[in-house]
């Protein structure tokens, strides 16, 4: 016999005639239903209500209106990463016997779940240039079902032809997804432009601090909605609640940490083309990028974050400038306040042979930046001394 026998009942939570300003954060795995009946109603969708938190919690529904607002969505999910909503995308909707077109410069991973395991399933999959809609257009089988667009590509930030693509799918009845992570929805608001489907990695600059691993995926169609719900809540791919609440956070500050940002990574893009040893410079909206005539019609002003260049020499002088900046950290990710630097030759594009990396213009000068919130002089120096450091090898 217990001592308490109320112990193990639950303490109601004080009573208070204030409340919290903070959003609550909620833990809970299962959530009580009074009767039989009300249970019945939830899941009828006749009264509101959480079951158990697979299928859904209010720190993910908080996280997901944030998101619709910026993307003029509705019903968005928030999943356990940017790559579960890329899968529940994928898996969600295609079938055996579906093809699936890619933009050839996505993210490794999607490129890896297109040419590794949505075949295993009997997805056929194959990609082709999103900077050519002529080449999109000529990779189109009868069977394919939907395509997967980034608008500006990762690492040398080329920009996809999305009004070109935007406007075949709509001709051949396919549906379009675009990954919005690098341009986010202040950038580019794909539903603009004839997306289907919107996904972004909320692990970068909306949720912004690299302290939350999450993913948003939304359509305007209510049974793609559900197709793509089902198969995410069947895999498990539910967010952290406390993910989700880290993520809210950082979206309060996300316009104003978007803005800084960009116009700090024009500018930096701009005093890096001055450096003595800095062969080339990559900017969307700079005048010498391949796609920038593009890039003003389909973004602005609005070139964004990411700045990528190269310096001259190999991985020696690579070596020499990530140790010429150590407040820089050196890691393979994007979009938190502080800049961070990748060596895509060494990371993200690690697995392609030399020759591979060297047709997409990746050398082992080539570095990718995602710029951050700093002061821009601090920015400046930190990059001349280790651009200066390279090239002292
Ligand atoms: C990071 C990223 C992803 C994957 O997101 P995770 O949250 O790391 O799973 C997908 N697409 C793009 C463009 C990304 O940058």
């Amino acid at each position: 016999m217990s001592d308490t026998p109320s112990l193990i009942r639950r303490t109601p939570w004080p009573e208070s005639v204030s409340r919290a300003v903070v959003t609550p954060l909620q833990p809970s795995v299962v959530y009580a239903s009074p009767d039989p009946d009300t249970l019945d109603s939830q899941y009828l969708g006749q009264n509101p209500g959480y079951t158990y938190a697979r299928e859904g919690h209010p720190n993910a529904d908080v996280l997901a209106r944030k998101i619709d607002l910026l993307e003029g969505a509705q019903g968005g999910l928030i999943l356990g990463s940017g790559m579960a909503a890329v899968t529940a995308a994928l898996m969600g909707i295609l079938s055996s016997g579906d093809h699936v077109l890619g933009g050839d410069q996505l993210y490794g991973r999607s490129l890896r779940l297109m040419s590794q395991d949505l075949n295993r399933f009997g997805i056929a999959t194959s990609l082709a240039d999103p900077t050519d809609a002529a080449a999109f257009a000529a990779a189109i089988r009868p069977e394919t079902k939907l395509i997967l667009l980034e608008v500006v590509s990762n690492p040398t930030l080329r920009v996809a032809d999305i009004d070109g693509i935007a406007a075949i799918a709509r001709d051949r009845g396919i549906l379009l997804a675009i990954d919005n992570t690098f341009t986010t929805p202040r950038g580019f608001k794909p539903f603009e432009h004839g997306a289907d489907i919107v996904i972004h990695s909320v692990t970068k600059i909306l949720s912004g601090h690299s302290d939350a691993t999450l993913g948003y995926v939304a359509t305007k169609d209510p049974a793609l909605r559900k197709a793509i719900y089902d198969f995410a809540v069947t895999t498990g791919m539910t967010p952290s609640p406390f993910d989700c609440w880290l993520a809210e956070r950082g979206i309060y500050s996300f316009e104003l940490r978007y803005d800084r940002s960009e116009a700090n990574a024009r500018a930096l893009a701009d005093h890096l083309a001055t450096l003595p040893g800095v062969k080339r410079v990559l900017y969307p909206t700079r005048s010498d990028h391949p796609d920038h005539n593009r890039a003003v019609s389909l973004l602005g002003e609005r070139g964004g974050h990411m700045v990528s260049f190269e310096i001259e020499g190999g991985r020696a002088q690579a070596n020499a400038l990530t140790r010429g900046a150590p407040d820089l950290a050196f890691a393979p990710t994007l979009g938190d306040i502080g800049t961070t630097l990748s060596h895509p030759a060494s990371s993200s594009h690690r697995a392609l042979t030399p020759e591979g990396r060297a047709k997409q213009g990746i050398s082992e000068g080539f570095f990718r930046v995602s710029v951050g919130i700093e002061d821009i002089d601090l920015l400046k120096s930190e990059f001349t001394r280790a651009v200066a450091a390279s090239q002292a090898v």
